[in-house]
């Protein structure tokens, strides 16, 4: 959920639910027309998005197959598909920024945080997605065609100081969990927000060595460089860093994100332990957000770049996933050869996993 500024409220996420619908059938056409070669990448690569909202999950209520549909048509084989604990008490403060609107309730965001459990299984019950487990169930997936999920929540807001929380979460199908996000937690400090722990936590450390032992994809987005540096020391994995862009990106510009972005010795230690660090949609353009991925992948090799588009949060590059094919196309127009762009696409994730998935 990182949003340019906007403050995300359920009008806005139906207003770009309704353009992105619109958009369908245009990606559509793009997607059946791609090249051969484009389709040979995305047949062979199992691709990843490393950071999504879509088909709803910060604020939908009922459920569809638009994004199995959309995850078809453009050959996207996997969504690591976040809902967003701290959603309901962040908003776009006076300064523009956004960030904590109100104290939540005594275990308000807990309940969320269920809630939104229960509104993802009846997603994959009726919404044509699967939930993969492990890594193999993922190629299964890919070999099958069926469009996956990596169930994965953003921010650890509903732990309340309570470590079992964790294992409950991965009971409940979670794989991905990323540490912070928009507002002050026992874990450690977020980008956004003001400094208050300098770095990870004893509890912060204490649930990334449980995540460890659960096999659990730690996601350090958000996360200050000073808590990110905590969290390499405390990791026995590699970790992900899902959604961002490198700081100062020409191929961004301006932007309101700045403060989101990471220098490059914040991407060269996530790197340097075998993690991934994807790199999100908001560039004006394909041809400028292929720039964004090579201005991170010259700072830290094409062996640990990905996408992560944290589509449906602002409008973005990649609107629906009818058009992937697009970037595929424009990411060989860059000069990226077919195995560096399959490892982006997803074989650098599949190595991460792999490695998180082993026993601690
Ligand atoms: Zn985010």
């Amino acid at each position: 959920m990182c949003i340019c500024g906007m403050l995300l409220n359920r009008r806005h996420w139906l207003t770009m639910t309704m353009a992105s619908a619109a958009a369908l059938a245009d990606s559509e056409v793009l997607a059946q027309e791609s090249s051969a070669k484009v389709q040979d990448v995305l047949r062979g690569a199992v691709s990843v998005d490393l950071h999504t909202h879509a088909a709803g999950m910060i604020f939908g209520r009922g459920v569809s197959d638009k994004l199995a549909v959309g995850m078809r048509t453009g050959g996207l084989s996997a969504v690591c598909l976040a809902h967003v604990p701290d959603g309901p008490v962040i908003g776009r403060r006076p300064d523009g920024v956004l960030g904590l609107m109100r104290q939540p309730n005594p275990g308000e965001l807990y309940k969320g945080h269920l809630e939104r459990l229960d509104w993802v299984d009846r997603l994959v019950s009726q919404g044509g997605i699967r939930r993969v487990l492990t890594l193999a169930e993922l190629q299964d997936a890919k070999a099958k065609g069926d469009p996956a999920m990596i169930q994965d929540v953003e921010g650890c807001d509903f732990l309340d100081g309570k470590l079992e929380r964790v294992e409950e979460a991965v009971k409940r199908g979670i794989r991905v969990v990323q540490l912070v996000h928009y507002i002050p937690n026992d874990i450690g400090d977020f980008q956004t927000g003001q400094v208050v722990h300098n770095g990870l936590t004893e509890f912060g450390a204490k649930a990334v060595r449980e995540l460890n032992r659960l096999g659990v994809v730690i996601d350090v987005a958000h996360a200050t460089e000073e808590t990110t540096r905590g969290v390499v020391k405390a990791s026995s994995k590699p970790l992900l860093l899902s959604h961002t862009a490198l700081q100062g990106s020409k191929a961004m510009g301006k932007t309101p994100l700045a403060d989101r972005q990471i220098s490059p010795e914040h991407a060269r230690m996530v790197a340097a332990g075998g993690g991934v660090i994807g790199v999100w949609h908001f560039f004006p353009g394909i041809t400028r957000y292929v720039q964004g991925i090579k201005e991170m992948v010259d700072v830290v090799g094409v062996e640990h770049v990905g996408i992560g588009t944290d589509q449906q949060t602002a409008p973005g590059t990649l609107q629906d996933y009818a058009g992937f094919p697009r970037l595929v196309d424009e990411m060989l127009e860059a000069g990226f050869n077919a195995e560096e762009v399959a490892k982006m696409l997803g074989g650098n994730f599949l190595r991460l996993w792999q490695e998180t998935s082993r026993p601690a």
